[in-house]
């Protein structure tokens, strides 16, 4: 479970971007934050991903403060998919999913065999795409290679931030199943922006609706429909 503590985000302008959030993500849950553009979803995904810190409270993960963690530590707990997919260009598809692997010192057969299984789980068939490279694939294709890269060293937490929002319509709906069937698996801790409320209501086991850098309700879709 993630908690955040009295959050608050002051920017170095002085501008306020969080006012003493207090909030909980549940394990093996999809969490979905939503709100209008500048309420605050992208500065609480840095905070919870150590991207930058909190004027004030803590964040804990479990029972740590994340700004305990060490930085190999920390990478292993959350993994991070955001909305450009973000893929290295010059790296294969194989050595794009392994990053994080490499980066934990893994041996070369257990990333190979991580990537291949990772490939199979969102329905690639490694033969085909292990050594190509990211142009050489669709937008679909390489958004569904930023969440297995997210995935490769099976970590507690994944943060996902507008990840499918680039995708043609057809592309994010499979995606948005796959993520449902994924999470089935896997009962991760999954925190998602989003600003499309339909994407909310179908992926959501838990949605939090946020304006001006505070939270204006928290409930399960069902409830959030009956209170607009
Ligand atoms: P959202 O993701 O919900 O669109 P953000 O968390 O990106 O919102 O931004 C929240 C508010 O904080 C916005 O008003 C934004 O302009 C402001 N903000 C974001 N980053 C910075 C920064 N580095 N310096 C100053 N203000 C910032
Ligand atoms: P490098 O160490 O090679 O400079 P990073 O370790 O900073 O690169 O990040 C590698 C890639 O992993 C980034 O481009 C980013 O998209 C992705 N990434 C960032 N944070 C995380 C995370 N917590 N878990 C998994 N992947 C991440």
């Amino acid at each position: 479970m993630i908690q955040l503590k009295d959050v608050v985000k002051q920017y170095d302008d002085g501008f306020k971007a969080l006012h003493d959030m207090n909030l909980e993500f549940k394990e093996g849950e999809i969490t979905v934050l939503i709100g209008p553009s500048g309420c605050g979803k992208s500065t609480t995904m840095k905070l919870i991903n150590r991207i930058i810190n909190p004027s004030s409270g803590q964040i804990l993960i479990g029972q740590q403060d994340i700004s305990t963690l060490d930085p190999v530590r920390l990478r292993r707990t959350i993994g991070y998919v955001i909305q450009n997919i973000g893929l290295f260009p010059h790296m294969t598809i194989a050595k794009n999913v392994g990053v994080v692997p490499r980066l934990l010192k893994w041996d070369k057969t257990r990333i190979d065999t991580r990537v291949d299984e990772l490939l199979h789980l969102v329905g690639l068939d490694p033969e085909v795409y292990r050594n190509r490279y990211p142009s050489e694939l669709s937008g679909g294709q390489q958004q569904r290679i930023g969440v297995i890269r997210a995935l490769a060293a099976d970590p507690q937490v994944i943060l996902m931030d507008e990840p499918f929002s680039a995708l043609d319509p057809i592309s994010r709906e499979q995606l948005q199943d796959e993520l449902i069937r994924l999470q089935q698996e896997l009962k991760k801790t999954i925190i998602f922006v989003t600003h499309d409320m339909d994407e909310a209501i179908k992926i959501a086991d838990t949605i939090i609706l946020m304006k001006d850098g505070e939270v204006v309700q928290i409930g399960k879709p069902e409830q959030i429909l009956r209170h607009p």
